[in-house]
């Protein structure tokens, strides 16, 4: 028997066969493998139980004889007789399971859709990354065989070591639109940038295996390497007989089947749209365009979650936060030994954690009157931490916990205010139960950055990434086809999330403030006499909110001040969740205005940021209006800019999310346009897919004229420059040549369009404190003064309480 030691890099199955790759310390690499057979548990009447069997016979997939066992139903707290079925094909399950669906409801089967490779490390108490001890013997054929596998390192660390891992990138020079032979494939590793051109597709594979020889990386971070780099490899590799040495694995026998196409799902109103997936097998690809936690939380965020979720690290680089947190609720209900629920939505689409969110928080809203927006001094921000995770640790709620039929009756236990449903008084739920965990790390992490922790970068993104599982644990809550989720338990979170804003805003004004804005778990307060609030008296002021609610209260900050800009559909309420600050010490925040979202253009979204930075410079309200002239001087410049065209095109660019697929369009929206001549180009745009676009000339009567996408224009610009791009290959501000000055004009844009866009921005953020009301004019032909100073203007318009309506 020999040993061998390392970290867990890769692990995958195929049939009844578990993969792994384990990296020494001293960075080598060896493969490992081992057989699993997952248990399931059916439960149905004798007739059905026994053609099942007899199914499962027939298709040779059972490693051992059915028996009877007890295991305990997850939402009845009763235990019952299962059967306990031993698969020897795995690889059977998934077709079982579909097939299964169809039957629902006629019998009831457990565990049968929990990943296999995941159902591998629990069993085995291992997990991505962990440090492992293995016993193994090597068969005559060189396979390692795993005879004894055992983790050095436990799941539950918080400051657990990452081995050295080398990474190469993957991109295309020009939008992945074009056709494949068309572009330039870039790959950069940290010594060296290659560009490979494409249009030998035999050529282009042999280059990469050099590449790939040479570099031997772990990880290939790419960008559109799912949907466009990867299927067009293999599908050249695969039409030319060709070996490639993208997959460390040689050994194994994959199949891959070819696909491009994506899927794209409505989920609540948004089309959200997912690339095929393509995995390599001993090296990690993450496709940085198809991974929602690589965009949050970087390829650390990716690794936390993998870990505490048991998910291996590319399929939890492709899946949601709120996959991986079913499948820490999975760990704990199988430790509590439930019969873990089949998940009704395991064949639907994935949701996103923002979805979720936003499909209904259901959170108390308090907002004060005020028409044009509205600008206060001296005010402090108060957040509940981490209100609703901590909500449903605090109070037990789980989907089994809230109206139990095990306490049915029962008098003295808690029930939820508002809606007097009973909380479970025996069981500790297992949503509870994995969140206090999520919730102590978060604040384990949380805590170290605040103490300046030498790696400040990975430690913001471990924390990050856990912060939208937090975000997403309340909307899979309530989310009926999630495997850990029920109605009422969703809506218990809110109620107790109500009564406490409520008692925060009561407990408040006993110390002596005016909640001037409130929205689900934080408040905007000032002194009932509008004088500087100092951080001490906040502290007692968290502390007995903390007390009465017992969710801890923490100090965002105190604003110099702050400002709600006006709704932009109803301009006599602010929108609930938009604001802009300075705090005290010059620090800026901003939620939901122009420079913050990215469907605007990048010069509007700078022009904006400008003005912020210089109102940041400004202590009170009062300061900044006696300086007017000189935030008019910087929307100027950039009106400036718009009017003369001495601009980079690129600044212009919108991108919007499209909601349909091609064929499906009927107005003529600006995507419609975008996506139609995208389809003339031969491009076909799926749902949920992101366009890139200028606004040309929005007006006019030729559809085709109005807007311009990228991929058009970069086809443009390739006719143009076929001549001269050779000699400038190598230098490194091509694409600004390219676009700005080789044509020797500038691309032409609607002027009219995108100086309303800025004038659109400069409102947001002034019309509060402005002098004048009518932004309009400062773009108008005329170009009159478009305002006079008046003296002493009221600028910081009294709230009164009683004016504040409530929108539960
Ligand atoms: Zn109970």
């Amino acid at each position: 028997m020999e040993i061998y030691k390392g970290y867990l890099f890769d692990i995958y199955h195929s049939e009844q066969k578990i993969y792994l790759w384990i990296k020494s310390d001293s960075g080598e690499l060896k493969l490992f493998v081992d057989e699993y057979f997952p248990i399931i548990y059916a439960n149905a009447s004798p007739t059905i139980l026994k053609k099942l069997v007899k199914r499962f016979y027939e298709l040779d997939a059972l490693a051992e004889i059915p028996t009877f066992t007890e295991k305990r139903l997850f939402y009845q707290n009763k235990t019952i007789p299962v059967l306990k079925l031993v698969i020897s094909k795995p690889q059977l399950l998934p077709k079982i399971t579909n097939k299964l669906f169809n039957l629902y409801g006629k019998y009831d089967i457990y565990h049968s859709d929990i990943e296999i490779t995941t159902g591998y490390m629990v069993e085995k108490n291992i997990y991505p990354l962990a440090y492992i001890r293995i016993e193994y013997e090597v068969s005559k054929n060189q396979i390692n065989h795993i005879k004894n596998i055992k983790s050095l390192t436990d799941i539950n660390e918080l400051d657990y070591d990452v081995p050295e891992l080398k990474a190469i990138s993957l991109y295309l020079e020009k939008s992945h639109r074009h056709p494949f032979q068309e572009n330039t494939l870039i790959a950069e590793t940290s010594q060296k940038t290659y560009r490979i051109p494409t249009k030998n597709g035999i050529n282009l594979i042999q280059n990469l295996n050099e590449i790939f020889k040479n570099h031997n990386p772990d990880i290939v971070l790419s960008s559109f390497g799912d949907q466009v780099i990867f299927p067009y490899l293999f599908k050249t590799a695969q039409e030319n007989h060709l070996t490639t040495e993208f997959d460390r694995d040689k050994t194994s026998l994959i199949r891959r089947s070819i696909q491009t196409q994506g899927t794209s799902f409505n989920t609540y109103g948004t089309i959200v749209f997912r690339a095929p997936s393509y995995p390599l097998f001993g090296r990690w690809h993450i496709d940085s365009r198809n991974s929602f936690v690589y965009k949050e939380a970087e390829l650390i965020g990716i690794i936390e979650l993998s870990r505490i979720s048991r998910l291996p690290i590319q399929k939890m680089a492709r899946a949601s936060t709120g996959k991986a947190l079913t499948y820490i609720e999975v760990d704990v209900a199988l430790r509590m030994n439930y019969l873990v629920p089949w998940q009704k939505s395991a064949l639907e689409s994935e949701k996103t954690a923002l979805q979720l969110l936003n499909a209904d928080k259901g959170g108390l809203v308090f907002q004060a009157d005020i028409q044009n927006g509205f600008v206060l001094e001296n005010v402090a921000q108060l957040d509940f931490s981490q209100m609703y995770p901590s909500i449903m640790v605090t109070h037990n709620i789980s989907p089994e916990t809230i109206n139990c039929l095990c306490c049915e009756g029962e008098p003295n236990i808690e029930n939820v205010p508002s809606l007097g449903y009973r909380i479970c008084a025996k069981r500790k739920g297992i949503v509870s139960e994995a969140l206090a965990h999520i919730v102590q790390r978060r604040n384990h992490y949380k805590e170290q950055k605040k103490n300046n922790h030498p790696n400040s970068m990975n430690i913001q993104s471990k924390q990050s990434s856990l912060k939208w599982m937090l975000v997403t644990s309340f909307g899979y809550l309530g989310y009926r086809n999630a495997k850990f989720g029920k109605l009422e338990s969703h809506e218990a979170v809110t109620a107790f999330g109500r009564e406490k804003l409520i008692t925060a805003k009561e407990v408040s004004e006993e110390y002596n403030y005016n909640v001037v804005h409130g929205i689900t778990d934080s408040i905007f307060i000032q002194k009932k006499d509008k004088s500087p609030i100092s951080r001490e008296d906040l502290t007692m002021l968290c502390l007995e909110i903390e007390k009465r609610t017992k969710i801890k209260m923490e100090i965002e900050g105190i604003y110099s001040w702050l400002c709600f800009p006006p709704s932009t559909q109803d301009e006599k309420l602010p929108v609930a969740n938009r604001y802009m600050g300075c705090f005290i010490n010059g620090q800026f925040k901003g939620r939901g205005i122009i420079t913050r979202r990215k469907d605007f253009p990048k010069l509007i979204r700078e022009a904006q940021n400008h003005m912020i930075q210089w109102m940041c410079q400004f202590k009170t309200i009062k300061e900044m209006q006696l300086k007017e002239n000189e935030i008019i001087d910087i929307f100027y410049s950039y009106d400036q800019k718009l009017v003369t065209g001495n601009l980079n095109w690129k600044d212009l660019i919108i991108q919007k999310s499209t909601s349909k697929e091609p064929e499906d369009y009927t107005v003529d929206a600006p995507s419609t346009i975008a996506v139609k001549d995208l389809m003339d180009m031969g491009v076909r745009v799926q749902a949920g897919e992101k366009i890139k676009y200028i606004v040309v000339n929005q007006k006019s009567d030729k559809k085709g004229e109005r807007y311009l996408t990228v991929e058009r224009m970069e086809k443009k610009d390739n006719k143009t420059n076929n001549t001269s791009l050779h000699e400038r290959s190598n230098s490194a501000s091509i694409n600004n040549e390219i676009s700005t000055k080789s044509n020797h004009k500038t691309q032409k844009y609607d002027r009219r369009y995108y100086r309303n866009l800025l004038v659109k921005s400069f409102k947001e953020i002034w019309i509060g404190i402005s002098s004048f009301k009518n932004f309009e004019i400062l773009i108008s032909e005329e170009r009159f003064l478009p305002f006079c100073l008046e003296k002493n203007q009221n600028y910081c318009k009294t709230i009164n309480t009683t004016n504040s309506i409530f929108i539960a």
